[in-house]
């Protein structure tokens, strides 16, 4: 039989993706998994008719328009909008910290009468830290938004999430949550967000339409040494220190697990995110898939609703391997195995576990696009 062109190891976005610009290429590949299905972590399981998420949720957000366009060419995207809410002993907020929220904080109607009142909130904070940079994510979060704030949204979440105290914790993770001074709920800044109209999975087949697919194949136990007989190049987005035996050792991940149940109501929160913010709840928050992808009458058209509990975990092997851990350890480590990816000469390593590096979607589709543009 003819070689293939490239031997894709995962059928993620970015293994999707590729096979499908290598088609558009004129080129050739057979696309392999572990996994029983396609799709890496965006694929989705319909229970009771409605799409779980189950390696997570996911929701696509992006600034570039040419990204955007990809997508919806694949299939059409609904205007799902991101927009959290927080619950802290019982007490709602929403997020991300807006006009509503400090409404729902302190009472204030104004931007003038918020920009006061965090002002008086972080003044303690700044003070102490005398003119230093913040250290910690604790500092950080005070100095940016103040006690209350800190102390009811942000201080037992975060050490929830992250199995730590907030004071050893780098200070960047928390910059990354934007604070408004309008009333406005979206909780991201990007242009384009949504969800595929039918779920992750139609995005997927639309990208693996005419490509050969082999699910439940191991690479390392079916192709790691007789690969190079059935394909020109491989294209792999396993992890990278697996594809090295671990020869340096192993990279940590931090981990997530869901605890999914049927609930027999059509409507159980009332919004796809619900953040618990104490640690009265153990799990850091609740997901209720249909939101995401059912609007207005739809919800109550299924009488059933799927929830998920969400748990930060520690990761343990047989774990699926989520988060890379961005501490110094982990980062010499990942780049010492970068390293050793230059010299394979006809092998593009990809995506989340290739290159130990978090994306969102819409880099690892753009990152994909790059490559073939350039060639
Ligand atoms: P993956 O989707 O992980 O695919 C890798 C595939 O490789 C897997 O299917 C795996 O089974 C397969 N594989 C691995 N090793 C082997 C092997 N040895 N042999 C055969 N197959 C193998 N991004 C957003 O934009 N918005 C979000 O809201 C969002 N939420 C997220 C929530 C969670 C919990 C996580 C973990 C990530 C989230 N992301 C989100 C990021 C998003 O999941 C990634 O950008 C995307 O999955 C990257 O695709 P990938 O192809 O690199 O990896
Ligand atoms: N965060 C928080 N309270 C919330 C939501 C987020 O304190 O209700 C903090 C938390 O430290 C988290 C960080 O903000 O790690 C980034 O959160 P985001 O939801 O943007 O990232 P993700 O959880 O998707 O990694």
């Amino acid at each position: 039989m003819e070689k293939f062109n490239y031997l894709i190891v995962g059928s993620g976005l970015f293994g999707s993706t590729f096979a499908y610009c290598a088609k558009q290429a004129g080129a050739r590949s057979l696309v392999i998994d572990k996994r029983p299905q396609l799709g890496g972590n965006v694929y989705c399981e319909n229970t009771e008719g409605i799409n779980v998420h189950k390696y997570g949720a996911h929701i696509f957000h992006t600034n570039n328009k040419q990204v955007w366009d990809f997508v919806n060419s694949i299939v059409e995207f609904n205007r799902y909008t991101n927009s959290p809410v927080a619950n802290y002993k019982g007490k709602l907020y929403n997020l991300p910290f807006n006009m509503n929220t400090f409404y729902q904080m302190w009472g204030t109607r104004t931007p003038a009468e918020a920009e006061a009142k965090i002002a008086e909130q972080k003044a303690e904070a700044i003070a102490t830290l005398n003119g230093r940079e913040p250290s910690n994510l604790e500092e950080q979060a005070l100095t940016l938004v103040g006690k209350d704030i800190f102390e009811k949204l942000i201080k037992d979440y975060t050490e929830k999430q992250w199995g730590r105290d907030c004071k050893n914790l780098p200070a960047f993770i928390i910059k990354r949550l934007p604070i408004r001074m309008v009333y406005d709920n979206n909780y991201f800044n990007d242009k384009y967000q949504g969800i595929p109209i039918g779920g992750y999975n139609k995005l997927i087949e639309g990208l693996l339409k005419g490509i050969e697919t082999h699910t439940g194949v191991d690479f390392f136990t079916e192709y790691k040494d007789n690969w190079r007989d059935i394909a020109d190049k491989l294209v792999y987005t396993g992890a990278i220190d697996e594809y090295f035996g671990y020869k340096l050792g192993k990279l940590d991940w931090r981990t997530v697990s869901f605890k999914t149940r049927i609930e027999d109501t059509p409507n159980y929160q009332g919004n796809a995110v619900v953040n618990y913010t104490s640690h009265d709840q153990p799990y850091t928050r609740i997901i209720e898939h249909k939101h995401f992808e059912m609007f207005g009458q739809s919800v109550y058209d299924n009488p059933k609703t799927v929830i998920s509990e969400e748990y930060s975990t520690e990761y343990k092997e047989e774990m699926e391997p989520y988060y890379p851990i961005n501490d110094k350890r982990n980062n010499e480590l990942a780049e010492k195995y970068r390293q050793l990816t230059t010299y394979e000469k006809d092998v593009i390593f990809g995506g989340r576990l290739g290159q130990y590096k978090y994306f969102d979607m819409a880099p690892v589709i753009e990152q994909v696009m790059e490559m073939f543009e350039k060639k």
